[in-house]
């Protein structure tokens, strides 16, 4: 989709990727809010979970085996990490292209609000 910052980085137009194949993309957080911060992406433009329909179910599988390289390649495996994927207004989305945060290297907060 024009003028989405996670298409264009997605396709390799701006930044850099640290992991990609046929159906996802991943990057770092331009501000991170944990030692790893990373964002899991579908390639396809999705606004976020909502949104998601049956056809899209490829890109869902895609986007946990990703998440899994990703902690992998990051080191946190086995330490672990934290999955959050904001949806809509109340969850404070910010940018209307799905995406997973992917926090870790550091015991996290228990605290979710
Ligand atoms: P949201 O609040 O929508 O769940 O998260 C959006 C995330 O995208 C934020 O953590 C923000 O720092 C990150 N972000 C926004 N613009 C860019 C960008 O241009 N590049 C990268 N790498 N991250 C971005
Ligand atoms: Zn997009």
């Amino acid at each position: 989709m024009e003028d989405c910052i996670f298409c264009k980085i997605a396709n390799g137009e701006i930044g850099s990727l640290i992991y990609e194949n046929e159906y996802v993309a991943a990057f770092d957080d331009l501000n991170p809010q944990a030692p790893v911060h990373s964002l899991i992406v579908p390639k396809k433009h999705i606004e976020n979970i909502e949104a998601l329909e049956s056809e899209d179910e490829k890109y869902v599988v895609e986007i946990f085996k990703a998440i899994k390289e990703v902690a992998k390649l990051k080191g946190v495996s086995e330490s672990g990490y934290r999955i959050i994927s904001n949806c809509g207004k109340d969850a404070g989305q910010t940018v209307m292209h799905l995406h997973f945060h992917l926090l870790a290297g550091k015991e996290l907060s228990d605290k979710i609000l």
